[in-house]
């Protein structure tokens, strides 16, 4: 009979702890079970994360106060999960568990909400009763009709629609004709929307083929995961929704992960049509209190499906046959605080743990996950044609070098892009212009010849440093001086300058090109409203803007018939970010942003501004070409060790004093480079990209090696040791995506 549980305690502490189970709680007390424990000179909340006989510290244990809840909270399984996440990705345990359990169900406070309900009786439908209360209370006879006319109402609405008072209401209880009772109301985040019944389409050859995959995987796992890659439009929706069926009617549940971005009114329509209130929304947008409801919908079994964004994953849905990530290949799936877990990878190894299949979906595979593929650790279902059979949109490159040249210095819009935009206005159609502003400006590019300076060791842009005038490579460290004019033999330009324009500027040429258009600008500065982004996509949809400007904000999974134009006002923008990914991330940009043209009956047009126009990237999107892209990116990333073929650790220091954020990053080199196999590349510590953020110096200390474990395991040994000086922090960033 174990005596002792482990706890993980909910103050930022990584550490687990040995309690006594008091005999009182011994039957009560299971893994998964909130308690309030003893802790320093006052108390704590923690959860109980294993159960043991015997504990090293025996003698001194203190007992568990109590319990909280009359459930467990947290299943074996999600649990296991955590503690997996925690030790991937060197994460405190107790926030791995934080993570996986949301905050509306683990605070203090946190609960149902009662209200009163009023139902009917049975001397309700006396007609003799009911004639003489009609006779005597008049108010009370038309309250009781009200009600009537369904089953049950709330207290305070039956009282306001017969307008009178909840005491009259209670003299009705006392006669005998209602009862009023306590009941837990759900607050359903969907709850004012009408949401129509959907029948499964009849699927096309391609996805049926694809179902069939997916099918055999749910049945026999082999193999566990499918990539399921399809076009944008091709139908990969209703194929999800045809497996999470399959599963359903096998008696399993499912979970559908897709990017906090796309998840509109939309998308979860489209999953209620189909499955009702078998479906439970988990995302941040909600409610404290919606969340609370739709989890514990969830944990009792009354919904069986659960669509949300990342955290969604670790929803208790019990006996799971289907995990669906949708587009894989986001980087948003990526949590950017401890622990920095990436759900996608999460969602595979939770499928591993519960033995059930995954399907990872998208139009524009990520490198790690095609490259699984190719190898056979995944399967692959390919969904190459549009259901509608329209063509894909025909895409124009445009070289900004020319244009400059011919114009004598560098523009915005080029003449083909005017002319486009034009030409739609003129038909009455709409454009999209989009401008990729991730992050800041950091590389150097030449106006005249588009050059950007690329560290040789690295192959990824080096990064301006304003504050020492310097280039840096924040893969390797190098620095160089900033060069006075362009670089490039041919070019020797004076006039090298920061590359970058935004959506604000952008917007203001539009007015002086063209004066009677009516242009929108869609954001992070234009969408702080709760509800601002769905007005002005309102306002696109039904035709009252010509022109909307954006940042990726426009570029993910919106359907507007009318669209005939997109044009992308300067692909370099992500093509020079100082990170590996940087082609990856273009490529994938670009084909989403073409997406978005000719969905209705034109065929759409694309016209892609450029300094580069011959950059892979560039090209491969031109043609719409992702297995081109592939062939040749993957070759790049193998002759570099980057992912797919290596993990890559990413250490960011910060502090309020450079020159001592430098110093104790080489303090921590020295301790750890000892403990580090011959197979991790270090490098560092050098100044971040983003050197200076909310008044804090940033250092990046880089490990790369062919397996995250023999990085991890030294770092985990040094980061235990190690004392970091007063005022600086340092994160750990396994399998890091941002480089920043
Ligand atoms: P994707 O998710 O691949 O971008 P969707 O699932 O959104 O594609 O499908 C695009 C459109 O095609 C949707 O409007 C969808 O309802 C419709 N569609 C999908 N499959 C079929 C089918 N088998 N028959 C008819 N229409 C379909
Ligand atoms: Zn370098």
């Amino acid at each position: 009979m174990p005596r002792i549980a482990r706890v993980v305690v909910e103050i930022a502490v990584d550490k687990e702890f040995d309690y006594l189970i008091p005999d009182r709680l011994q039957d009560e007390i299971k893994v998964g079970t909130q308690v309030v424990v003893p802790f320093g000179h006052s108390e704590a909340r923690g959860y109980v994360v294993s159960l043991a006989d015997s504990s090293p510290h025996a003698a001194k244990l203190k007992e568990i106060r109590d319990r909280v809840g009359k459930k467990a909270l947290v299943e074996q399984n999600i649990l296991d999960l955590a503690r997996w996440i925690a030790d991937y990705y060197l994460s405190p345990v107790e926030k791995a568990v934080r993570t996986v359990l949301p905050g509306a169900v683990r605070r203090k406070g946190s609960g149902f909400k009662e209200r009163l309900m009023v139902f009917p009786t049975e001397s309700a439908t006396d007609e003799l009763s009911v004639e003489q209360l009609r006779k005597k209370a008049p108010k009370q006879a038309k309250a009781l009709d009200i009600l009537l006319t369904g089953k049950q109402m709330f207290l305070a609405h039956l009282a306001r629609a017969a307008g009178t008072t909840t005491a009259t209401l209670r003299t009705l209880e006392e006669k005998g004709f209602i009862q009023i009772g306590r009941s837990a109301v759900r607050r359903d985040p969907l709850a004012d929307q009408e949401v129509l019944h959907t029948e499964p389409l009849k699927l096309m050859p391609q996805q049926e083929e694809a179902l069939k995959r997916v099918k055999q995987s749910v049945d026999t796992l082999t193999p566990p995961v499918v990539l399921l890659y399809g076009v944008t439009g091709s139908g990969k929706t209703e194929v999800y929704l045809q497996a999470i069926q399959y599963a359903m009617d096998k008696g399993k549940g499912a979970v559908v992960l897709v990017p906090e971005i796309s998840l509109t009114p939309q998308t979860l329509e489209r999953f209620r049509g189909r499955f009702g209130d078998c479906i439970a929304v988990l995302h941040s947008s909600l409610g404290e209190g919606e969340r609370h409801d739709e989890w514990h919908r969830v944990h009792e079994g009354k919904a069986r499906i659960v669509i949300g964004a990342r955290s969604a994953l670790f929803a208790p849905v019990k006996d799971l046959g289907l995990i669906v990530v949708d587009e894989e290949h986001e980087p948003s799936y990526k949590q950017e605080e401890a622990p920095r877990y990436n759900a996608r990878d999460v969602a595979v190894m939770r499928g591993k743990m519960e033995k059930c299949a995954v399907v990872l979906g998208t139009a524009t595979p990520s490198l790690e996950s095609y490259a699984n593929a190719l190898k056979g650790k995944y399967g692959i279902a390919g969904l190459p044609h549009r259901v509608d059979h329209r063509q894909m949109p025909v895409v124009t490159v445009v070289d900004m070098r020319v244009e400059a040249e011919r114009e004598g210095h560098p523009n915005v819009f080029s003449r083909e892009l005017i002319e486009g935009i034009q030409r739609r206005l003129d038909r009455a159609e709409q454009t999209m212009l989009f401008l990729n502003r991730r992050g800041f400006a950091t590389s150097l590019i030449c106006p005249k010849c588009g050059y950007v300076a690329e560290c040789d060791q690295c192959s990824v842009s080096l990064t301006y440093h304003r504050q020492s005038e310097e280039l840096i490579c924040h893969i390797c460290a190098a620095r160089r001086k900033v060069p006075s004019r362009c670089p490039n033999a041919e070019c020797g330009d004076p006039s090298f300058r920061m590359s970058g324009f935004g959506t604000q500027r952008v917007e203001s040429v539009l007015a002086k090109l063209f004066p009677k258009a009516r242009v929108r600008r869609m954001d992070s500065d234009t969408t702080t409203g709760r509800d601002s982004h769905r007005q002005i996509l309102g306002e696109f949809r039904s035709g009252k803007i010509d022109i909307l400007v954006g940042t990726q904000m426009i570029a993910k999974g919106l359907h507007f018939p009318n669209v005939t134009l997109v044009g992308v006002i300067f692909a370099d923008m992500s093509l020079h970010m100082p990170d590996f990914r940087a082609a990856e991330r273009t490529f994938q940009l670009l084909t989403q942003v073409a997406g978005r043209a000719g969905r209705g009956d034109v065929v759409g047009g694309v016209i892609v501004q450029t300094y580069t126009p011959f950059h892979p990237a560039i090209q491969a999107a031109r043609r719409l070409d992702f297995e081109g892209f592939y062939d040749q990116e993957i070759e790049f990333r193998k002759e570099l060790g980057y992912p797919p073929f290596g993990h890559l650790v990413c250490l960011t220091l910060r502090g309020p004093g450079e020159e001592k954020v430098a110093f104790s990053g080489g303090a921590f080199m020295k301790e750890l480079a000892p403990n580090l196999p011959p197979s991790v590349v270090a490098a560092g510590p050098a100044p971040a990209p983003l050197a200076r953020a909310k008044g804090l110096y940033r250092y990046q200390i880089m490990l790369r090696a062919p397996t995250t474990r023999v990085m991890t395991e030294p770092l985990r040994k040094v980061l235990q040791s190690f004392r970091w000086p007063k005022g600086i922090t340092c994160a750990v960033d396994v399998d890091a995506i941002s480089l920043l």
